[in-house]
């Protein structure tokens, strides 16, 4: 711990500002210090858990505007798993249902959500990756360790991507139900991101293991959840986060709901393609 004097109007902007954002002063000036220093620091937050999603708790943690003073960078969903949230260059984005891409601008909330101060600290090209499962080897690479999390920054020409998005779903329907009703989305030949997220297995009580990739088409219309995909001349770029932040919902439904269960084999379940359900 180490005390600094500072002036009261510096102190009066702080306390003005920690008011409007609900961020508390300690992360506000670590943030500034973070900024004047030229130091990024590396957090990852995270609002609810995805054991929480898996029992049907879509209800709205806080404002997925809110997010953007911790991140510009990340993925999540919105109240009622109203499709897929894209967070990328400061700006969040839905995808829902029906294929549309918004730009969020108002309160809409998010009952799950992760995002980051994306700061790469690797920048690669990669000539081609012919499916999922290769681009997930091709990002192995880039990681040193299995115990820390990752974001995945990912930008080119996609041959081919496949994506879901989910559906506004009653709150209380487990998320596997929900997911099995997911309606699919095939493009070829689009320019865009993939903005992922790459969590350690001891992360599975509460985040999906492995990847997660949302994807955004270059002109902000088309994206989703990513199912499957292949791509050629790829720029891709990595950030290892050594820190964490989880924020917890304080709604009724949370407190009451029985997290006790190991999620990961509803969540493994709901994060892959369901063709033959497809409605
Ligand atoms: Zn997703």
């Amino acid at each position: 711990m180490m005390l600094v004097p500072i002036s009261k109007p510096l102190q009066r902007a702080l306390e003005a500002l920690s008011n409007e954002t609900g961020e508390p002063i300690p992360q506000l000036v670590a943030d500034a210090l973070s900024h004047g220093l030229g130091i990024p620091v590396h957090t990852l937050f995270q609002v609810s858990t995805s054991g929480a999603l898996v029992q049907g708790i879509y209800e709205r943690a806080v404002s997925s505007t809110f997010l953007l003073n911790y991140g510009d960078f990340g993925l999540g969903t919105f109240d009622n798993l109203d499709g897929e949230m894209v967070v990328l260059d400061g700006v969040i984005y839905q995808v829902r249902s029906d294929g549309t891409v918004n730009k969020i601008v108002d309160e809409t909330g998010t009952p799950f959500a992760i995002v980051v101060k994306f700061a790469a600290d690797q920048d690669q090209t990669i000539a081609s990756a012919s499916s999922f499962e290769e681009l997930r080897a091709i990002c192995d690479r880039y990681r040193d360790s299995d115990n820390l999390f990752y974001a995945f920054r990912i930008d080119g020409h996609f041959d081919h991507i496949h994506t879901r998005a989910m559906k506004a779903t009653p709150k209380g329907l487990p998320l596997a139900k929900a997911a099995a009703i997911q309606p699919e989305f095939d493009f070829r030949d689009i320019r865009g991101t993939l903005v992922g997220i790459w969590a350690p297995q001891f992360a599975s009580a509460f985040n999906v293991v492995g990847y997660h990739f949302h994807f955004l088409s270059e002109d902000r219309t088309k994206g989703g959840h990513l199912l499957e995909c292949s791509g050629t001349n790829l720029r891709v770029r990595v950030e290892k986060l050594n820190d964490f932040h989880l924020s917890l919902p304080e709604s009724e439904e949370f407190l009451r709901a029985d997290l006790t269960k190991d999620p990961s084999k509803d969540l493994a379940y709901a994060e892959q393609p369901h063709k033959k359900e497809n409605v």
